[in-house]
């Protein structure tokens, strides 16, 4: 059986119709740019996201980069982050002239540990950057008390974790709605995908939104008139018109997920580590990343499942302080032993929302089969 990561063509299948006519709906009305349904689904994700506004841009990189600009982080400041994150978490940082710092991360959740964002804190720090990685809520409440109390700005990479939820104090908030802007990535594989590139920014802050709009569109909120220098950075009507479809169906799509995720728990139970959900958290399970005791039980497991086409990928392989990119900033093997050991161990499995009992078991199987192999 071929399993993949993830099968988009099984949700079109399901929402051929609507998305056909939103999509024609676009087409016939020429409306591209910055059209009726780019105000509507901004109205939309913001009402579902428990967030005052909510402004789409090009992509959740460009998301990154704005959300940055408009929070008035540039050179000369410092941004605490995780290297254990997708590069566009980082050189955004770098490309609005700030400094990444880098803090390594729990050994549960694998996302940044506020004891190690506090021992980086230093009079240039302006900005906490948090991944949701794998649509495991960042710990929000310990970042925001070392935010509030060194007066810095949180801004959340929720690339991974749209509709993933977090309890603060005795609310549940979804998350993009504790910092001060939320940056979402609607790339295809993403829990709510666009049919193409895309990304939003959340805010409560009015200012805020107001100079994301302005940004996103050559730094001009009056045609011909540019308060400053901008990008080219609008969602596309189509796009727009298609995640309003997809948007009424999601909360569904991530429960799906995370029965998905129990099955998966089941069925893997004893083999390697399942991904822990901590108390006071809702995981929105973009991916399904389990752990094993070693780098050679890992890629061992790794190459069984490739060889019997299931997919599978190691996000991520190697961590960002370790990359040539960043060699400048003069990390060392051993600086962030948790996230050097963690990359060696991880897996993830295919998951989406559709993806059969049948496809579970087998994968499960495989994972068995390369598990018990005796070394000699
Ligand atoms: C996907 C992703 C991004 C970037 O989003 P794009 O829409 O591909 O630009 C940023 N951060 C994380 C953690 C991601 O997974």
């Amino acid at each position: 059986m071929k399993v993949v990561m993830v099968d988009l063509t099984r949700e079109y299948n399901e929402l051929k119709n609507d998305i056909d006519k939103a999509v024609s709906s676009v087409i016939n009305k020429c409306n591209f740019i910055l059209g009726e349904d780019v105000v509507k689904f901004e109205e939309e994700f913001a009402k579902l996201n428990g967030s005052k506004y909510a402004v789409s841009v090009a992509s959740g990189t460009d998301a990154l980069r704005i959300a940055l600009m408009a929070s008035g982080i540039g050179a000369g400041d410092e941004v605490i982050t995780t290297p254990f994150t997708f590069i566009a978490t980082t050189e955004t940082i770098s490309q609005v002239g700030a400094k990444v710092v880098f803090a390594d991360i729990e050994e549960e959740t694998y996302n940044i540990d506020p004891k190690s964002i506090e021992k980086k804190i230093t009079p240039k720090t302006k900005a906490i950057l948090p991944v949701h990685l794998y649509g495991h809520p960042a710990n929000m409440k310990e970042i925001m008390e070392i935010a509030k109390k060194h007066n810095l700005i949180v801004i959340e990479d929720c690339a991974q974790a749209f509709t993933a939820k977090y309890k603060m104090g005795t609310d549940w908030k979804f998350v993009g709605s504790i910092g001060k802007c939320g940056t979402f990535s609607f790339f295809p594989a993403k829990n709510l995908g666009a049919y193409g590139d895309g990304g939003l920014i959340t805010t409560d802050d009015e200012k805020v939104a107001n100079m994301i709009k302005t940004l996103r569109n050559h730094g001009s909120s009056q045609r011909y008139i540019y308060e400053t220098e901008g990008f080219n950075s609008r969602l596309d009507t189509i796009q727009a018109a298609i995640l309003r479809v997809k948007l009424q169906k999601i909360l569904k799509f991530t429960e799906m997920r995370n029965e998905v995720a129990k099955k998966y728990e089941k069925a893997l139970n004893g083999l390697c580590k399942t991904p822990v959900v901590k108390e006071g958290c809702y995981h929105s399970f973009n991916y399904y990343t389990i752990r094993f005791d070693s780098k050679e039980t890992r890629d061992r497991v790794s190459k069984h499942l490739t060889e019997n086409q299931v997919a599978n990928q190691i996000y991520y392989p190697i961590a960002l302080h370790l990359q040539k990119a960043y060699k400048h900033l003069g990390y060392k093997e051993g600086d962030l032993p948790v996230t050097e050991r963690i990359q060696n161990e991880v897996l993830s499995l295919p998951m989406f929302p559709q993806l059969s009992d049948e496809e579970i078991l087998y994968v499960a199987e495989k994972i068995k089969e390369a598990v018990k192999v005796k070394t000699i």
